[in-house]
């Protein structure tokens, strides 16, 4: 068989490439030096519930356990570690939340996502908690180490070039399709929100992106050592470093950084604690947002073998190890993908 080709080197590229990899399937992925990554931009978290809400997400049972054991599998392969599986702590608000989540443990699918209370003396005392913490499963994932050691993979095999790719360049004949004078049985494109710009082969994808900042911070004499959800996530890095995000805006779909938006995380950060520190980066970057929060999967309708991979909102790092190898399936032509996802019923 021909090697596909996977336009795209983040979360989602990166993950159906490994997936191929497993069933011998031959592939290239091509990516323009992660010029719009999302990928880079992201956490990492990943959780079965919706902790604002406490209910779990679209599929979780299916999605977490292949999740994590997708990601520990890779660490293996790769010989390095990038997925910390430690869970994640909830900040609860006031009495009405507490009881919330204390019913929540008691029904049989949820209440086995949810570890239980953690005292909130077992945080730094200038951290404001007004109740011990809720404990749920998940972690995040370093998706930047995990990128690249996959990236040192996919050199070592020769799997991957740098290219920009535009849908000009590339010609089908008898089935197939030629890319800088190489043929491919499919295409795959996983350009996360940049999918919007393309008019050849899916023109009416209904994304609703969603702009996003990080930072990451120097904040000595805090010694926090578990990741904490408030209105902001503060994720332990290491060395007195922490991630805090993030934040979701709906215009300028850019990778700039916006002081405002920085802003509204220093502020939201002050309210859980107000030691200083010192900015060390920040980051803004676009999700590949859809107003349903399903991801868009499926063939061109007038371009076949062409295909797109993802519309992963906030998600990807739960949901893409379970969705690629579903991706496989269907364009094996062993399955038909799920409704909920397929461009079939989602763009008729
Ligand atoms: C602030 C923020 C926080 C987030 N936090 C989380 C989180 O905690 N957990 C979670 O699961 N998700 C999170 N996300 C969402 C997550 O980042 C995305 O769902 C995911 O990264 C999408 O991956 P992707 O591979 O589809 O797209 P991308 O990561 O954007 O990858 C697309 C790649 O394709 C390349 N590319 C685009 N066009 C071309 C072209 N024409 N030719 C060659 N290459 C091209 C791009 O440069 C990029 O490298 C967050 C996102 C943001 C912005």
């Amino acid at each position: 068989m021909k090697p596909i080709l996977i336009v795209g080197q983040g979360l989602a590229g990166t993950i159906l490439a490994l997936n191929l990899r497993k069933l011998d399937l031959p592939f290239l992925i091509v990516d323009d030096g992660h010029r719009t990554s999302s990928s880079l931009v992201a956490a990492g978290l990943y959780n079965p519930l919706i902790l604002k809400r406490g209910r779990l997400t679209w599929r979780a049972l299916d999605f977490f356990h292949t999740c994590e054991a997708f990601f520990r599998q890779c660490e293996m392969d790769f010989g390095t570690s990038f997925l910390h599986s430690d869970g994640l702590h909830r900040r609860i608000h006031d009495t009405e939340e507490y009881n919330n989540w204390a019913a929540l443990r008691g029904l049989p699918e949820v209440g086995s996502f949810v570890d239980g209370y953690v005292s909130a003396k077992r945080f730094p005392a200038t951290f404001d908690l007004p109740f011990d913490t809720c404990k749920v499963k998940g972690g995040w994932l370093d998706v930047a180490a995990f990128l690249e050691a996959a990236l040192d993979s996919f050199i070592a095999k020769e799997e991957f070039q740098k290219a920009e790719f535009a849908p000009e360049d590339v010609v089908q004949k008898e089935g197939e399709w030629s890319w800088k004078e190489r043929t491919f049985s499919r295409i795959v494109l996983c350009t996360g929100y940049k999918s919007m710009d393309d008019k050849t082969f899916f023109p009416d994808l209904p994304f609703t992106p969603a702009k996003g900042h990080t930072m990451d911070i120097h904040w000595p004499g805090v010694a926090l050592d578990k990741v904490i959800q408030a209105s902001v996530f503060v994720l332990p890095l290491g060395d007195d470093t922490y991630r805090v995000g993030s934040t979701y805006s709906w215009s300028d779909f850019n990778e700039e950084v916006e002081q405002n938006e920085i802003y509204k995380l220093k502020t939201q950060l002050t309210e859980l604690c107000d030691l200083s520190y010192t900015v060390l980066t920040e980051r803004a970057g676009v999700r590949p947002a859809v107003k349903d929060r399903r991801p868009l999967i499926g063939e061109s309708k007038e371009h076949k073998g062409v295909w797109h991979f993802g519309g992963f909102g906030s998600r990807a790092v739960l949901t893409c190890p379970t969705l690629s190898k579903e991706f496989i399936e269907a364009f094996m032509g062993r399955a038909v993908l799920n409704a909920e996802v397929s461009l079939d019923s989602r763009c008729p």
